[in-house]
């Protein structure tokens, strides 16, 4: 499928999140035109795979889709926070310093220190197209930085140093390498039901 083109999805799938250092984590996503059904489609989907897979914030590169969305839901940690879906978040400005150990959902099992704003404003279209302000502190500014900065094709792991970027992409590479083995395997064997099925129907 072709990755920058929005398809109509069924509603709420569990899609595959991409491992880094996958080429599309690194492009830029484009600003989406209108929010319609397709948008809010695309979000449902990124709910859907960020919850199965325990995270608090999805980017749309993270499922192959280049478009400007993220959602993110930091309840877990901030009771007072309520979901969220962004649609051309843009950071208007930026307050304070803090060191965060972070995680993302593209490299998984990782977490490294970054420094970030303590309190971000953020501007951004809801799901039904209506524009937005808010000032978050705590995780969510956090998250809110991590996802805007995964529409600039910007990985976590790009703000830490080199030598710890290259031992994690190393490890990464092992979880790729895996990951396409029991692709293959799962091929194979729905080709091996197939041709069985059809010798049967004889
Ligand atoms: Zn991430």
């Amino acid at each position: 499928m072709a990755p920058h083109r929005v398809q109509r999805y069924k509603e709420g799938m569990v899609r595959e999140i991409l491992v880094w250092p996958h080429p599309l984590l690194k492009q830029k996503a484009q600003p989406v035109a209108v929010v319609d059904d397709t948008t809010r489609a695309l979000i449902k989907d990124l709910f859907e795979s960020m919850y199965a897979a325990d995270g608090v914030g999805l980017a749309a590169p993270q499922i192959g889709v280049l478009q400007n969305v993220i959602v993110l839901d930091t309840t877990p940690r901030q009771p007072e926070a309520k979901p969220l879906a962004m649609v051309n978040p843009e950071i208007l400005s930026y307050e304070g310093k803090v060191d965060y150990k972070e995680g993302c959902l593209s490299v998984p099992g990782e977490a490294e220190d970054v420094e970030r704003a303590a309190i971000v404003t953020v501007r951004y279209l809801d799901e039904q197209g209506v524009e937005r302000t808010l000032r978050c502190d705590g995780l969510l500014a956090i998250a809110v930085q991590h996802e805007t900065d995964h529409l600039k094709g910007t990985m976590f792991v790009d703000h830490i140093s080199s030598l710890k970027r290259e031992l994690i992409r190393k490890r990464m590479k092992k979880i790729q390498a895996v990951q396409e083995a029991e692709k293959k395997e799962a091929a194979a064997a729905a080709k091996k039901a197939r041709t069985s099925g059809r010798q049967e129907a004889r």
